[in-house]
C-alpha cells in the first residue's frame, strides 16, 4: 500500500479531546477541555425550539445566512470600532477551528512561514502543517507570558506571511496590552504581513484589562483575518459557530476555501443564535461578572491548596505549576490524576514548542458546584501525586 500523507504523520489527535475521553474513563471531573457545563441563555434555546418547526432545514447561503451576517456585522461593528459590511466582510464558519483553517489557506502557500507564539491553541500546529505553511515560534515567558519584541522581530526577518494572534490567549490567559499590540502591529506593517487573530474570549476578559482588537489600530484593518466564534460568548461550543471578519478583497478568497470546506454552518443554529447576538448590552456583562465570579472561586480554592498557579486575564483557563509532583512526563502526570484525584487536566507540554513540562491546564467554564467538586478532589492532589509520581520516576 502507498503510505497515507505526510501531512497527516506530522501531527498528532487532539491532546485536548483525547483528555476528555481519558475523563469519561475514569469518571474524573472534566476541566480539560474548554467547554461549559450550564445552559445557553434562554432566548436562544426557545428560538431553536421555534426553528425545529420553522425552519430553515436547508443550505444557507455559503457564506452565512444573510440575517446572521447582518446581526454579527451590527454587533462587532460597535466592538471593532468600523462600519462592517455583511455582504463583503463576513464569512460564517463551523466554529472558529474552520475559520483558523480556512484563514490560514487563504493567506499561506507551501513553503511559506507563519509565526505563533508559544504556547499555543494546539490547532495552530496541525492547521500549518495542512496549510503546507512552516511555524516560526516565539516563546511567551511564563509566569506573565510576556513576548521579548526582540525575539519577534528576529521571527518577522524570517519574512512570514502571517502571524497567529490568539487574544485573549489559551492557555495561559495572557490578554496582549495595547503597547503589546502596536509592537505587533508596527512589525507586520514593516514586515508587511498578516495577522490572524482567534478572539473566541472576547467577552470573557477579567477587569482592569480590556480587549483591544488589533484589526482596530491604525493600518491594521486591511491585514488583520479576525476569527471568533458563538462558542464561548452563548455557550454553545456544540452548534459549531464561527466567522471570519475581513476586509473585502481577503473575504472573497476566504469564502472560496471555505465553501469546499464545509459548503457552511448550520442552517437552523445560525437562525437560533441570531436571539443570542440581539441580547442587549448586560448580557455580556452578566456574562463576565459570572466569569469572574468562577474565576476567584477556582484560584483561591488553588490558592487554599497551596497550589502555585498562573493569574489569567482573561478566557477560561489556568496553569498549574506541577513540578513539585517529581513527574518526568506530563501526560503521565494528567492520566494519573484523572485516574486518582478525579480531575481532568491538559498536560502543558502540548502547548509549548518548547521542552517545558511544569504545567497542567484546568478550566474554570463550569457551574460552581461543579468547580467545589473539583476543589474538593484535588484537596488530596498533593498527597496521592507525590506518591504516584514517585513511582512514575
Ligand atoms: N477551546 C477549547 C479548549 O481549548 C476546546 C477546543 C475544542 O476541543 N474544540 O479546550
Amino acid at each position: 500500500m502507498y503510505p497515507l500523507s505526510k501531512k497527516t504523520a506530522r501531527f498528532s489527535d487532539s491532546v485536548i479531546r483525547r483528555m476528555t475521553r481519558i475523563c469519561m474513563k475514569h469518571g474524573a471531573v472534566n476541566l480539560s477541555q474548554g467547554f461549559p457545563d450550564f445552559d445557553p441563555p434562554r432566548a436562544i434555546l426557545d428560538r431553536l425550539a421555534e426553528v425545529a418547526y420553522s425552519g430553515p432545514h436547508q443550505y444557507a447561503v455559503t457564506w452565512g445566512a444573510r440575517n446572521f451576517r447582518e446581526a454579527l456585522a451590527e454587533k462587532q461593528s460597535r466592538l471593532m470600532g468600523r462600519a462592517i459590511d455583511p455582504e463583503t466582510e463576513i464569512v460564517v464558519t463551523c466554529g472558529s477551528t474552520e475559520a483558523m483553517m480556512a484563514a490560514m489557506l487563504t493567506v499561506a502557500d507551501p513553503g511559506d512561514k507563519v509565526i505563533i507564539f508559544s504556547p499555543f491553541y494546539e490547532n495552530y500546529g496541525a492547521d500549518a502543517i495542512l496549510s503546507g505553511a512552516e511555524s516560526v515560534y516565539v516563546p511567551l515567558h511564563p509566569p506573565d507570558y510576556h513576548f521579548n519584541p526582540d525575539e519577534l522581530e528576529e521571527a518577522f526577518k524570517k519574512r512570514p506571511k502571517a502571524l497567529v494572534l490568539c487574544n485573549p490567549s489559551n492557555p495561559s490567559g495572557k490578554v496582549f496590552t495595547l503597547e503589546e499590540l502596536g509592537v505587533i502591529a508596527d512589525l507586520a506593517q514593516k514586515y508587511d504581513a498578516y495577522v490572524i487573530t482567534d478572539e473566541v474570549y472576547e467577552h470573557i476578559v477579567y477587569a482592569p484589562h480590556r480587549h483591544v482588537y488589533i484589526s482596530s489600530l491604525p493600518g491594521m484593518a486591511g491585514r488583520t483575518i479576525s476569527c471568533s466564534s458563538l462558542s464561548k460568548t452563548y455557550s454553545i461550543t456544540g452548534w459549531r459557530l464561527g466567522y471570519i471578519i475581513a476586509s473585502p478583497e481577503i473575504i472573497d478568497a476566504a469564502r472560496k476555501v471555505h465553501d469546499f470546506l464545509t459548503v457552511g454552518a448550520a442552517a437552523p443554529l445560525m437562525e437560533a443564535a441570531l436571539a443570542g447576538l440581539r441580547l442587549p448590552d448586560a448580557y455580556y456583562n452578566e456574562l463576565l461578572a459570572n466569569y469572574t465570579e468562577k474565576r476567584d472561586i477556582f484560584l483561591k480554592g488553588l490558592d487554599d491548596l497551596r497550589i502555585r498557579h498562573n493569574d489569567p486575564a482573561g478566557a477560561y483557563y489556568v496553569m498549574l505549576d506541577v513540578s513539585e509532583f517529581g513527574y518526568a512526563d506530563d501526560y503521565v502526570l494528567c492520566e494519573d490524576l484523572a485516574r486518582i484525584v478525579g480531575v481532568g487536566a491538559v498536560p502543558g507540554s502540548s502547548f509549548f514548542r518548547e521542552d517545558v513540562r511544569d504545567f497542567i491546564r484546568l478550566h474554570f467554564a463550569k457551574k460552581t458546584e461543579t468547580l467545589f467538586e473539583a476543589l474538593n478532589r484535588l484537596e488530596h492532589m498533593r498527597s496521592k501525586m507525590l506518591r504516584a509520581g514517585r513511582k512514575s520516576g
